[in-house]
């Protein structure tokens, strides 16, 4: 399902969903806010017949129907709700934090005041009525403190729970664009940003795609660990060459692409050839002895986005280009036709 709805909109839905969460002990994970934010939305009247007949039976939804359910009715448009949902969230914390922030100050200063005039009319105090009325305002001050200190306590552990939730957030929102080995992003954010690049009027966009040399060999005899900490090294090679905006992936296995925008065949060649000769550079040591153990190469295709190509062709004509390299003998870079 698609989601039209507007940030104040989407807010509202969000400020209605937490509510009902909590009262039901619903776990805050993304899975949650999407589910109880349609359901709040009304946008699926089958989903909430669904969940009011669960609500009907277990007082909450457990966590086992609510997998079902935003499968049932979700999972396909995943991502963009929980887009949407996690904007939604980061705004109602922004303004949780802010108020909650406001109100500690004005009751740090409402109690600074007090126990300031308390302090002065200590010191000048050598008369008996006064000594009462500074009794009973100490019994109050004291009384306000506490109140203070517990409202305080409270806004911290909202605090503490807003953090949580947002370091939550951010990690599924990274689990989603990021290869957990080599930390470049994964196929998923290449295939949204090669889809925009190729329906914009871009006057330079490049692809390199490259693919280590015989690995499945350096797996062989170095073992499965070893082959993961070169993928990781040549990742990082990549990556120091791909300031923004250009694009460093982890394309799949041991094939990676540097999607250019920006970058013209030529340089993006030389950019290609830069990548190569620091992989050809790897020396892999015995760990005890020190030794040089082997070495690692890759081989490269280029190709430069044409006028109304597609994603899919600019993509096949990077990987012809890749496979003449390996044809040429590996360790090179090739230009596609
Ligand atoms: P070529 O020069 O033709 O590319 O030969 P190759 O051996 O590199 O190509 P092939 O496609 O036959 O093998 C790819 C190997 O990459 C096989 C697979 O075990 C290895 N590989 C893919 N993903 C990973 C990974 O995440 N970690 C490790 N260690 N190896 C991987
Ligand atoms: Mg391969
Ligand atoms: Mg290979």
């Amino acid at each position: 399902m698609k989601f039209a709805d507007n940030p104040q909109q989407a807010t509202e839905y969000l400020r209605r969903a937490i509510p009902l969460m909590v009262k039901g002990g619903i776990s805050p994970t993304p899975l949650n806010y999407a589910l109880w934010y349609v359901y709040v939305s009304k946008a699926l009247p089958a989903l909430n017949q669904q969940m009011d007949k669960t609500l009907e039976i277990y007082g909450t939804c457990p966590n086992r129907i609510s997998e079902v359910l935003f499968r049932d009715f979700l999972i396909k448009d995943e991502i963009e709700n929980a887009e949407v949902v996690q904007q939604a969230l980061l705004s109602v914390m922004g303004d949780l934090e802010s108020s909650a922030s406001s109100t500690v100050q004005d009751t740090e200063a409402y109690n600074e005041v007090l126990q300031e005039s308390l302090a002065a009319l200590k010191d000048k105090n050598d008369n008996q009525g006064l000594e009462s009325i500074i009794q009973n305002l100490t019994v109050n001050t004291e009384t306000i403190s506490e109140s203070t200190r517990q409202f305080q306590k409270k806004i911290d552990e909202a605090q503490a729970e807003i953090s949580k939730l947002k370091k939550e957030l951010n990690q599924s929102r990274q689990e989603a664009t990021i290869d957990p080995l080599t930390g470049l992003y994964n196929r998923r954010v290449f295939d949204t940003e090669i889809g925009q690049l190729a329906s914009l009027p871009q006057p330079d966009v490049s692809l390199v795609m490259l693919d280590i040399d015989y690995f499945k060999k350096f797996n062989d005899s170095y073992g499965h660990q070893m082959g993961d900490k070169v993928l990781q090294y040549v990742a990082q090679l990549i990556k120091e060459e791909c300031s923004e905006p250009l694009l460093p992936v982890r394309f799949g296995g041991e094939e990676f692409s540097m999607l250019l925008p920006g970058i013209k065949a030529a340089e993006a060649c030389k950019l290609a050839e830069k990548v190569r000769k620091k992989v050809a550079a790897i020396r892999i040591k015995q760990k005890q002895s020190g030794d040089i153990i082997s070495s690692v190469t890759a081989s490269f295709g280029v190709a430069r986005l044409e006028a109304d190509e597609s994603p899919e062709n600019l993509i096949a004509r990077a990987d012809a280009a890749l496979y003449k390299a390996k044809e040429a003998g590996r360790n090179n870079v090739q230009m596609a036709n």
